[in-house]
């Protein structure tokens, strides 16, 4: 959805209020303190309590030192709106990075984390995105959904609580792709017995809205009825 990172808006909000300040008269208060903290940072500069030090070390990082001494506005303001706007260039491609080498999920770094996906932006319903985006983030190892009030826990250390498939483990992937007990469902839903590994993806990404409300119908009955077995199995 495009929206900027939380280290940004912080960042941007630090430098707006300094920006503020520099331009207040000398006898406003909070001009005072600032030209207080200023004199205090240039004794001693490693201070870590002082907030000019701290803005003066996001200045260093972001590479715009000028700024903090800039007395004309327009210049200063033009200064700082460059720096932000390399700073969110920069944090977003260390995101993009980050998920392309995560090892959380598999299929999380075939996802189209360049750019913004249609889901996101779709007229879908927003319980719909909700679970789209979970399921984009679900875990392999660990994994807990909640659809609908309703709970499926995923542990890969077991065996799938559902099937008596040899080596099938209890993951997210496998009930998803593979589990026997879902496959007139995702026939049904998704068009097939069983999804390969490549098609998670393709899934997960959900370009269409028609393909995501697909994938989230398979969800929700496939969810609801591996709730029903596994409590009918416990009861016994
Ligand atoms: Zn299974």
């Amino acid at each position: 959805m495009d929206i900027a990172p939380l280290k940004w808006m912080i960042i941007e909000k630090a430098l707006r209020w300094y920006s503020k300040v520099l331009d207040m008269e000398d006898q406003r208060y909070p001009k005072r303190c600032l030209t207080r903290l200023r004199a205090l940072a240039e004794r001693a500069p490693s201070s870590r309590n002082n907030w000019y030090s701290q803005v003066s070390a996001i200045c260093s990082e972001i590479k715009c030192e000028t700024f903090l001494s800039e007395n004309d506005k327009k210049i200063r303001v033009k200064l700082m709106n460059e720096a932000l706007n390399s700073l969110a260039i920069q944090l977003r491609s260390q995101d993009v990075k980050s998920a392309q080498q995560t090892h959380f999920n598999n299929h999380f770094r075939e996802l189209s984390v360049n750019n913004c996906t249609n889901y996101l932006t779709s007229n879908l319903p927003l319980y719909q995105v909700r679970l789209v985006a979970k399921l984009r983030m679900i875990g392999e190892k660990r994994a807990g959904l909640n659809v609908s009030g309703v709970k499926a826990d995923f542990e890969s250390s077991k065996p799938c609580s559902v099937c008596n498939m040899p080596g099938a483990k209890d993951t997210f992937s496998h009930f998803f792709r593979s589990c026997l007990v879902f496959k007139k469902d995702r026939k049904r839903w998704l068009g097939q017995e069983a999804i390969t590994d490549s098609e998670v993806s393709t899934w997960l990404d959900a370009n269409q809205s028609a393909k995501a409300c697909k994938l989230v119908g398979f969800i929700q009955t496939a969810v609801r009825q591996r709730a029903i077995i596994t409590n009918e199995g416990f009861l016994r």
